[in-house]
């Protein structure tokens, strides 16, 4: 509630001060200048948006007593009454709590006396798409034959949910999403007045991401300058916003770019690890992916794009953003769609195709019990390897929707062996932290995730694969090698289990 101060304070008190709704403003100011005021408006249009601020600005305007214009003088007692909530001549009713028949009921009764102290007796009914059907028929009947001194504004984000029996008694006005600029230039004046320094930069993030509702705008800003005082810029805004830092998004510019798979699915993890959202990120990027394409046609650069790539990596965000959105694996739809926008040739640089080191299928002796170091007979790769009772890949996203951490753990493991209920996870030589961090984790959720995929008790074996020596000669860092692999995984599907493709059955 905090955050309401710089809105209420900034609450226009009159029509010209109103933002971006001209037409509708002025529509009503000629209504009271001509003293043709309609018994019943409807308010339509998104959170934010001026519905509440017009309708108490129409309100006093029609009983100020010392009016010259359309505006309310804001002076009289009527006005001064009215500001500070105690007019008996302007009810306010907030239709989400009070949704039932007795309130309409009461209200219709209530209707019938004259004001108490102004000419009209004005009602605001917010939310009005909250009143059960008994209720709107209830209103219904008092809009039918309203008392000449009543004057009704009912406000709504959800017109659809009005009943057409209702609307039609109605004028109405659709209140629009504000346009950044006008925000962008309310922020601007509001800052001004706080005596803050707001950078441009931040001016401009914050009336982009305030959506079109100058309330939102209004907190953003009173949030960002409780945090950083009274000199604001970007950095902070974007700390405050949880949003990625301008850098990060920059880095991701230049992988997408270049084509860079492996930088890309870093990135991307490392924002994860720092706790960010990847649905925000997606946004994020395509706001800064935006400018640099407003700039481009402008003329003012193309920060190195080629605009059908900008282009093409803007539809893949969108489309990503709006698949994410359904998805339990936000993430997984990202990494896809970035690997969707990096040329294949890439990633074969990165890594050959079957990465065979981990998921050594007949690993001789790996192939005992619960031994690593057993020395079994040629395993026999049996039956229930992989294919036949687990999806590696599947019970991966599931553990990592899960549990971040363990999941990427576990992801450097193979298994290499599943049967009898129990499955045995080789990790390569370099993952003896990894192995060991998981095992602690051991038993815990990965059983658990095993046993609602499969239906089924696993008892997990981890072992290293110590025939994987220290490592083959690579093109990469050994950090990325599981982001390489994961990548491969998304790309091809299954080459986690290169072995197990054509077994079992
Ligand atoms: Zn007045």
């Amino acid at each position: 509630m905090t955050r309401m101060v710089l809105y209420r304070q900034w609450r226009p008190r009159n029509f010209s001060e109103v933002v971006g709704q001209a037409a509708i403003t002025r529509t009503l100011e000629n209504a009271v200048k001509a003293n043709r005021v309609s018994h019943a408006y409807l308010f339509a249009g998104p959170r934010g948006t001026g519905k509440t601020t017009v309708a108490r600005v129409l309100a006093r305007a029609v009983n100020c007593q010392a009016r010259s214009g359309p505006d309310p003088c804001n002076e009289c007692p009527t006005c001064r009454s009215a500001l500070e909530g105690s007019s008996p001549d302007v009810v306010e009713i907030d239709a989400a709590s009070h949704r039932g028949i007795d309130e309409m009921r009461d209200l219709r009764e209530r209707v019938r006396f004259a004001p108490a102290i102004s000419k009209s007796r004005v009602y605001v009914i917010d939310e009005v798409h909250m009143l059960t059907p008994e209720a709107f028929n209830a209103l219904l009947k008092t809009l039918e034959e309203p008392p000449p001194h009543a004057i009704f504004i009912l406000a709504t984000t959800e017109p659809h949910r009005v009943p057409m029996t209702v609307l039609s008694r109605c004028q109405r006005f659709d209140f629009r999403r504000l346009p950044e600029p006008d925000i962008r230039k309310v922020v601007e004046i509001v800052s001004a007045a706080e005596g803050a320094e707001v950078t441009p930069g931040a001016v401009a993030t914050l009336a982009r991401r305030a959506e079109g509702s100058l309330r939102d705008g209004l907190g953003l800003l009173e949030q960002c300058l409780a945090y950083a005082g009274s000199r604001l810029d970007l950095d902070q805004v974007h700390e405050v916003l949880g949003m990625v830092e301008g850098e990060v998004l920059e880095r991701l510019a230049h992988g997408l770019r270049e084509g860079a798979a492996r930088e890309l699915l870093e990135l991307v993890e490392e924002v994860v690890a720092g706790g960010k959202d990847v649905r925000q990120l997606v946004r994020d990027l395509m706001d800064y992916l935006r400018e640099q394409l407003v700039a481009a046609v402008e003329g003012g650069g193309d920060g190195g794009w080629k605009p059908a790539n900008l282009i093409r990596t803007m539809r893949e965000l969108a489309q990503a953003e709006a698949d994410m959105r359904w998805s339990p694996h936000p993430r997984l739809v990202l990494e896809m769609a970035l690997l969707r926008l990096t040329p294949v040739s890439s990633m074969e640089v990165a890594a050959p195709p079957p990465p065979a080191e981990t998921a050594s299928p007949p690993v001789p002796g790996s192939a005992g019990d619960d031994r690593p170091a057993g020395d079994g007979p040629p395993v026999v790769q049996p039956q229930k390897t992989s294919d036949a009772g687990v999806d590696w890949p599947r019970i991966l996203a599931a553990v990592r929707a899960a549990n971040v951490p363990l999941h990427s753990f576990l992801r450097m493991a193979q298994p290499i062996q599943a049967g009898e209920g129990r499955l045995t996870l080789a990790f390569p030589a370099h993952a003896e932290v990894q192995m060991k961090r998981a095992a602690a984790q051991s038993p815990g959720i990965l059983e658990q995730t095993l046993a609602e995929i499969t239906g089924q008790q696993w008892e997990i074996c981890f072992e290293l694969d110590s025939k994987t020596p220290p490592r083959r000669p690579r093109k990469r860092s050994e950090t990325s090698e599981p982001l390489v692999r994961q990548a491969l995984t998304l790309f091809e599907g299954e080459v986690v289990e290169d072995d197990g493709g054509g077994g079992a059955t």
